[in-house]
């Protein structure tokens, strides 16, 4: 039998969290029912610094029932940050950790293949959603193409799996010594080792609200993902300087031969084609390298990456 934490991070999630707290409950009865999991076993609830009753709601059900215990955040600091919070926080009180969102797309009855996973060896189990078909035609596009990028970039990430885990606590201890601020956890959780194991299910549908990561936190975790993971685009800046170098050998040899020949005045097209091609290629190149820059000025601050201002049930 496992002790199982669940860690959730909610932010402005008032519309699904009694739901999903009710649904949780019956699940957690279920798993114990079938020896599963202990009776101490728990379901942690983080709030991201919202703004709407969601720790209201939080410290609601942590009073009706020791099985919840509840994290609050000093302010909104992303998915990723709330999800570590929840891992390093709970790893000391339980055997493993599984982290799902608060709207259960994810499908929990996945959570018993996990554990009998677990249960034989694997320290860490990742959930793979095995279509998209929950998703519109965009999100997948993007987020299947994402994928391919990062790993031409050289990242090792596990196709479709987001952020639905188990990790055992040996896990969760080695994954504690990884102290990088810019924090991307399915890029960095592959790297802990230990033997881990997949399973697919099927992902749905939001039951309730909005989803919570607005194109722009898409895109700023998508950039996160590539940045904390891969130098590529750095190389891919000296490739376009070498590059850029051998153009401008031949279009040397090209304005001489102009000048010998007496026709120097007709270079005006191509001399303002360059300007502006170099011009945006060097733009491009500061601004890439100013984003490392600042990753690395980031990590040396060794700034906390999140604060619990409050814990109950603990
Ligand atoms: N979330 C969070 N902080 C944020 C944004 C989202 O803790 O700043 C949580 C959110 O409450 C949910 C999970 O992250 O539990 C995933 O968000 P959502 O379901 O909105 O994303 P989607 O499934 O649309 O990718
Ligand atoms: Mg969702």
């Amino acid at each position: 039998m496992t002790k199982l934490y669940l860690t959730i991070p909610c932010y402005n999630e008032e519309l699904v969290l009694n739901d999903t707290a009710a649904t949780l409950y019956n699940k957690y009865k279920e798993l114990k029912e079938k020896s599963l999991i202990t009776d101490d076993s728990r379901i942690c609830f983080i709030d991201d610094g919202s703004e709407d009753k969601t720790w209201d709601i939080i410290k609601r059900l942590c009073n009706k029932n020791q099985l919840f215990c509840g994290i609050k955040l000093s302010k909104n600091k992303g998915h990723q940050n709330a999800l570590l919070s929840g891992l390093m926080t709970l790893k000391d009180y339980a055997d493993a950790v599984i982290s799902i969102d608060a709207d259960l797309q994810d499908d929990i009855n996945a959570i018993d293949k996990m554990l009998i996973e677990y249960e034989k060896g694997a320290d860490i189990v990742y959930g793979v959603r095995n279509k998209r078909t929950s998703d519109t035609f965009f999100k997948r596009f993007t987020a299947e193409g994402y994928y391919k990028i990062l790993d031409k970039m050289g990242a090792k990430v596990i196709f479709n799996h987001a952020d639905f885990r188990l990790m055992s606590k040996r896990a969760l201890e080695a994954f504690a010594e990884f102290k990088e601020v810019n924090v991307f956890l399915r890029g960095i959780v592959p790297m802990i080792g230990f033997k881990s194991e997949i399973i697919t299910y099927e992902r749905l549908e939001r039951m309730a609200g909005e989803s919570k990561y607005s194109l722009k936190k898409m895109l700023a975790l998508a950039w996160e993902g590539i940045t904390s993971l891969s130098i590529r685009p750095i190389r891919f800046i000296l490739g376009l300087g070498i590059l850029s170098l051998l153009v401008s050998f031949g279009i040397l040899i090209y304005t001489i031969v102009s000048l010998i020949c007496g026709v120097a005045v007709a270079g005006w097209t191509s001399l303002m084609l360059s300007i502006w091609l170099l011009g945006g290629l060097q733009l491009l190149a500061m601004g890439i390298l100013g984003e490392y820059i600042g990753k690395v000025y980031l990590e040396t601050k060794h700034r906390p990456r999140y604060i619990i201002e409050e814990f109950i049930n603990q």
